[in-house]
């Protein structure tokens, strides 16, 4: 057996085998997970990729065998709560992913271990409601309750309430929720020709994700604006649940297989009249276009609408070189400090946001490709919210230090947390605001275009 360090061929990613009933067996899971530490201590590449990988190396150090074999199985879980699967070390490190002989995929495996543990009743009560976006937006948003809820997360004793009670770190900046839903508010104009190009269908529908939904619906607006700008025919999608990637964070797979049940059928007809669906949240996105394909990889339905789905800043990206997009911008932007979220590093398709943000006149990008350490629900959690920080601070750096006139990244929760992580690093108070605002980079485009 010749044992080679990477290889030549392009990752095949492995279907989750998740309905077996091996993926649950814990003695199984166990031997797994000494197999892939065991190669990763002898590795260590992924060392400053985020806190897991450290805490493992830490937990081999301590052994008494100095080794994988030393550690106490229940000290596993210190690794995998670690891990808010951001697809990094597969996608950007690791040279012992299929098709290597080793057959490594340290985030499916980090999955598994979720899957097993949500499955034995382990998980909590608070990590349960957190990966419940649909349920708590639709409750967060009843007017009255919204001007409650809002109010009661930036005061100061309500959160030591939550913190203590429910694990919700106190200093954690948390986004507002919005009365007025852009499902219900969307005005979205359908009445333009159709006009396809070589590389994007010519109407659009959008899936419009639990946060821009009930948390910043403006993004879903502009969104809108700018397909009207460019003579782009839309709708939104009719009916609609959570992606289902909380739950999969969670490793609850069954509530995800319940919300793609809900929502593969509506949007795979949509694939197949024609329709570009697009999501402006890039795990949401991720969550078609990678996660459940490899759950459900007979389902035709599945497939079809991982393929009509797209990033708004690929799809925008596409039209342009399709000769479609308008290219005259208005507005300069000035210095804008961009973020690449990891959810959207590992779509494998360039950096199409920072590309468009390049075309308009008179603006300077400095793009930051790095985790910034949020994840949807991680950084939120008060045990993490530290570790989310510290993880974040070489990003918080970068960006601060180019002196924007605005922060953004394609995660609207990443850019608030960049935003806290910059005000802390400059005034010591979190929230406190520096000179930059911070806006979507969809809310740019807009702005650019004068609309
Ligand atoms: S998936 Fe992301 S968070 Fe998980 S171990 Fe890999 S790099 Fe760390
Ligand atoms: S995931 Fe791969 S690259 Fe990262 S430490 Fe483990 S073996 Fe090395």
């Amino acid at each position: 057996m010749t044992a080679r360090e990477g290889s030549l061929e392009a990752p095949t990613r492995h279907p989750l085998d998740w309905k077996s009933d091996d993926f649950y067996n814990e003695e199984k899971l166990d031997k797994e997970l000494e197999r892939v530490f065991d190669i990763c201590h002898g590795c260590r590449r992924c060392v400053n990729l985020c806190t897991a990988f450290p805490k493992l190396f830490d937990l081999v150090d301590e052994s008494p065998t100095l080794e994988v074999d030393g550690i106490p199985k229940k000290d596993y879980w210190e690794v995998i709560d670690r891990c808010y699967l951001c697809d990094m070390c597969y996608m950007t490190k690791c040279p012992y992913v299929p098709p290597h002989e080793w057959n490594l995929d340290f985030p499916h495996l980090m999955l598994r271990a979720k899957a097993v543990k949500f499955r034995k009743g382990g998980t909590s009560f608070r990590d349960k409601l957190l990966s419940s976006t649909d349920a708590l937006g639709k409750l967060a948003s009843i007017p009255v309750v919204v001007q409650m809820v809002n109010a009661a997360n930036k005061t100061a004793p309500v959160r030591k309430v939550m913190d203590s009670v429910l694990g919700i770190h106190q200093d954690r900046i948390l986004p507002e929720y919005d009365s007025a839903k852009f499902r219900s508010t969307a005005k979205p104009d359908a009445s333009f020709p159709v006009r396809d190009g070589q590389q994007t269908p010519g109407k659009v529908a959008i899936f419009s994700t639990c946060y821009v939904n009930y948390n910043e619906p403006g993004i879903g607006h502009d969104l809108l604006k700018i397909l009207a700008h460019n003579e782009v025919p839309s709708i939104v999608v009719e009916k609609e649940a959570c992606c289902g990637m909380p739950k999969l964070e969670l490793g609850d797979l069954e509530a995800v297989q319940r919300n793609k049940e809900l929502n593969i059928p509506v949007l795979a007809k949509l694939a197949h009249e024609g329709y570009a669906i697009l999501s402006a949240v890039p795990s949401c996105t991720l969550m078609f276009k990678q996660e459940l394909p490899l759950m459900f990889p007979d389902d035709a339905d599945v497939k079809a609408v991982a393929a009509a789905m797209f990033d708004p800043f690929e799809y925008l990206v596409l039209r342009h070189k399709d000769g479609l997009l308008k290219k005259e911008f208005s507005k300069p932007l000035g210095k804008v400090s961009y973020h690449i979220p990891c959810h959207l590093r590992v779509q494998n398709m360039g950096q199409k946001t920072r590309e468009l943000l390049e075309m308009v006149p008179e603006t300077k990008v400095t793009t930051v490709e790095r985790c910034a350490g949020h994840d949807g629900t991680w950084g939120v959690k008060s045990e993490f919210f530290d570790q989310s920080m510290k993880i974040g601070r070489p990003v918080f750096r970068l960006m601060g230090d180019a002196e924007p006139d605005y922060i953004s990244s394609d995660c609207a929760i990443a850019g608030r947390h960049i935003q806290q992580g910059i005000d802390e690093s400059k005034t010591g108070e979190s929230g406190a605001g520096g000179s930059a605002e911070k806006q979507h980079p969809i809310t740019l485009i807009r702005i650019a275009y004068g609309l």
